[in-house]
């Protein structure tokens, strides 16, 4: 068995006033708890990464800073994707391994132990996994199955049920730093760097202050994100149906010659409509994702840094 790493618990925080206190004590004293029971090594600590909060959780996290935590303040809001990526690249000289939480508390803090019994036995990531959605709305746990659904078929290997409360090893930071895209969806790399993956089943509890970042806006996008950044399937499936409507034109072509041939054409209002509502729609339909392919490939050759740190505290 590994010896007890030295740990880092990576928490991205957005406008989290409201509750983050709680968690800054809660956090530390799980981390004071993991050190005494000789789990993590001593130099371990909590990193807090303020995602661009315009409330006043960085002030918040700054003045109630304990000696084991680190925080550190991106200048604008990037999202929870990004916001974590800050702090892996932050700590990743300085660990052995990470586990990124969610600054709400909603996991469950128990599993952390677990997940480091699961790497001193040999695991690289270990994934939190909800056995329960009932935290979430109606509308969401809908959309959520939907959206596994549609990478399961486009054969995208994700753990399902799994958000960002996960350990990785340093060995998984470093194999993931070796993903120079822009458009990350942290979830969907995972699987691909081929390290031991081990998945722990818990039950979420529901968010006790504050109200949940993500809106539909902000859902859909980041589940645009990870169909598109990972599959080229969507385009497929679009060239699959112009082909079949091609060979359908086809067919209707004949069809068409052959009444006119025969002299019985009545000017046709429903042949001309139809076809073009249908070939519009698709058309515009078919636009839309090669859109979004293109706009992935505008954002990637920008090489754009992902963020800026404008405050490094401890
Ligand atoms: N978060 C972030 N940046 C954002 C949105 C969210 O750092 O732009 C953080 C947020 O503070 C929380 C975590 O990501 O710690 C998960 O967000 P939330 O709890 O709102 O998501 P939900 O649990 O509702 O899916
Ligand atoms: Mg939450």
């Amino acid at each position: 068995m590994k010896p007890a790493p030295i740990l880092s618990i990576i928490v991205p925080c957005y406008n989290e006033e409201e509750g983050i206190l709680d968690t800054i004590h809660k956090l530390e004293f799980l981390i004071c708890e993991l050190k005494k029971d000789n789990l993590v090594a001593a130099e371990s600590f909590i990193l807090f990464v303020d995602d661009g909060s315009i409330d006043s959780t960085f002030d918040v996290l700054r003045n109630n800073k304990h000696s084991s935590q680190k925080i550190i303040r991106l200048t604008t809001n990037k999202g929870q994707q990004f916001a974590l990526l800050a702090g892996l690249d932050y700590v990743k000289e300085s660990v052995d391994c990470t586990i990124s939480i969610d600054s709400d508390l909603q996991d469950d803090l128990t599993v952390i132990e677990k997940m480091l019994m699961a790497y001193r036995k040999g695991a690289e990531i270990v994934c939190g996994v909800r056995s329960n959605r009932d935290t979430d709305s109606f509308f969401k746990r809908r959309t959520a199955k939907l959206f596994y659904k549609i990478m399961h078929a486009m054969d995208v290997p994700l753990i399902e049920n799994h958000s960002e409360f996960r350990l990785l090893s340093k060995d998984a930071i470093i194999e993931l730093g070796k993903y120079k895209e822009r458009n990350v969806f942290l979830r969907g790399l995972l699987p691909l760097i081929n390290l031991k993956i081990v998945s722990i089943s818990y039950t979420q509890n529901k968010r006790l202050k504050g109200e949940t970042k993500y809106s539909f806006g902000r859902l859909l996008s980041l589940a645009i994100r990870g169909i598109t950044s990972y599959s080229n399937a969507p385009i497929r499936f679009i060239m699959i149906i112009g082909f079949i409507l091609f060979i359908l034109t086809m067919f209707q072509s004949v069809y068409v010659l052959v009444v006119y041939l025969r002299g019985n054409t009545v000017p046709g209002w429903a042949s001309i409509t139809l076809p073009l509502c249908f070939l519009g729609g698709i058309q515009l339909m078919s636009l839309g994702v090669i859109g979004e392919y293109i706009a992935k490939i505008y954002t990637e050759t920008k090489q754009r840094p992902l963020y800026h740190i404008s405050d490094i505290v401890g």
